[in-house]
């Protein structure tokens, strides 16, 4: 562990060291991008901000009988392209500040994939891995009743997110058709495919992911079966880019959850250690040669794919990290100095708002399908997905190389102006 790491350890840091406030680097990044392209500040006024944001506060009776009341929220970030998109997160550490930040990356996704809306983004400070499974449904539907005013299938569509899943989508689904007193399967995706879920949703960011590392190693020349996958996280995304690789026949040479992560050179037991993870992703508990999580990321690989939560790169390990190429299947997990320093280091990092965005894009195609009563085969979904993430990927790589700017800029550049064009049209600048 490095001396910085620990002395952050020791002191029992809680608050987020300045480096790691995501809202504050977004809207930087959002800065940029837009005086990049010519936009004025009154643009930047209007997007540095989610336009809606609701706190509501939640009873719940718990199975022992008493009530906890839970804090939930949910912001929309811009609506002039469309209804507003973007999962729900159940984590103890959710606060509204990231679930503002994670808004406006959505927003970034659905410019990049050309989806037709703007982001959103919902949480729930709670610890799903500590309730039982009718706590948490009577939670997810308390968030319904508490939301309710502001979403809908043509206003704002939720979906699954960090500890959500199929289950809570359709209580959630279940409980918005009561209120509304119509069925209603377009409110909400990552349903179960019984419930209008789509083809090919649950294991959609990870499909993109890897499809996204595959172009990234055609850019740099390589060969995605010779290189080393190291893969922080094993939820539904960490453990689906695993299955998607070890397919594809890519040495896995590392996995890691909460407690820890594990690492063979010569490449892991993929099926062995899907069958053996829990609903929550943990799987370390089985092994006790477990590296501790301080360690797992500079482990010898060529490609990182960060798949669990927000600032896990930083200026204390960036210097360290092996991987040439870096594919960010979770939100937010690099700070900006951890960006500049792998800049320099020439690392190729294909960025969270285009290596993940799989998962919204057949978030959409579910929505589209619902709407229509018309559902695709698993083929039609994965080709579309791809053909869609092939474009995106060359489209940001261009955008890099024509402006010198890094894949994240670009990024955002491609991502924010479509909103940029809409409000001026619509005009709201
Ligand atoms: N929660 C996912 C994300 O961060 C998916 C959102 C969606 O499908 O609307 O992109």
């Amino acid at each position: 562990m490095s001396t910085k790491v620990s002395k952050r350890l020791a002191a029992g840091a809680s608050m987020p060291a300045a480096d790691e406030n995501v809202l504050a680097n977004t809207q930087e990044a959002v800065h940029t991008a837009l005086t990049r392209l010519g936009y004025s500040d009154t643009v930047y006024e209007l997007l540095k901000e989610p336009i809606r944001v609701l706190t509501v506060r939640i009873p719940v009776r718990m199975d022992d009988g008493h009530v906890e009341v839970f804090t939930g929220f949910r912001a929309q970030h811009n609506d002039a392209i469309g209804p507003t998109k973007g999962g729900i997160r159940f984590h103890p550490n959710v606060t509204l500040d990231e679930v503002k930040a994670l808004s406006i990356w959505m927003s970034i996704k659905c410019g990049i994939f050309n989806l037709p809306y703007g982001g959103a983004k919902g949480g729930i400070i709670c610890d799903p891995r500590k309730m039982s499974v009718h706590e948490q449904e009577r939670l997810a539907r308390g968030y319904v009743r508490a939301v309710s005013q502001i979403v809908g299938p043509t206003k704002d569509i939720p979906a699954p997110d960090v500890y959500t899943n199929p289950q809570i989508m359709a209580w959630m689904y279940d409980e918005y058709s009561r209120i509304r007193e119509y069925d209603s399967p377009g409110f909400i995706t990552g349903k179960p495919l019984v419930l209008g879920g789509s083809q090919g949703r649950e294991k959609a960011t990870a499909l993109g992911v890897c499809i996204a590392m595959r172009e990234a190693a055609a850019a740099r020349k390589r060969s995605l079966q010779d290189l080393r996958v190291l893969i922080q996280g094993f939820g539904n995304v960490g453990s689906n880019v695993a299955a998607i690789l070890h397919e594809m026949g890519v040495k896995v040479v590392g996995v890691s959850d909460a407690g820890g992560g594990l690492y063979d050179p010569e490449g892991l037991d993929i099926p062995s250690l899907l069958e053996q993870r829990d609903s929550f992703g943990m799987v370390t508990p089985n092994f006790s040669n477990v590296i501790p999580n301080e360690e797992f990321l500079v482990q010898p690989c060529d490609v990182l794919v960060p798949a669990a939560l927000e600032n896990q790169i930083t200026a204390d390990n960036a210097n360290d990290i092996q991987a040439s190429i870096i594919v960010e299947a979770a939100n937010g997990p690099t700070t900006p100095q951890a960006d500049e320093i792998l800049a320099g280091r020439n690392v190729l990092i294909v960025p969270d708002v285009l290596a993940n965005a799989g998962g919204v894009t057949v978030s959409y195609f579910e929505w589209v399908q619902n709407s229509q009563g018309w559902y695709w085969t698993e083929e039609e979904v994965n080709q579309r997905l791809e053909a869609m993430m092939v474009q995106s990927v060359h489209n940001i790589l261009r955008t890099a190389e024509r402006y010198h700017v890094s894949t994240r800029l670009a990024a955002y550049m491609v991502g924010i102006k479509p909103f940029a064009e809409a409000m001026r049209w619509r005009g709201w600048v």
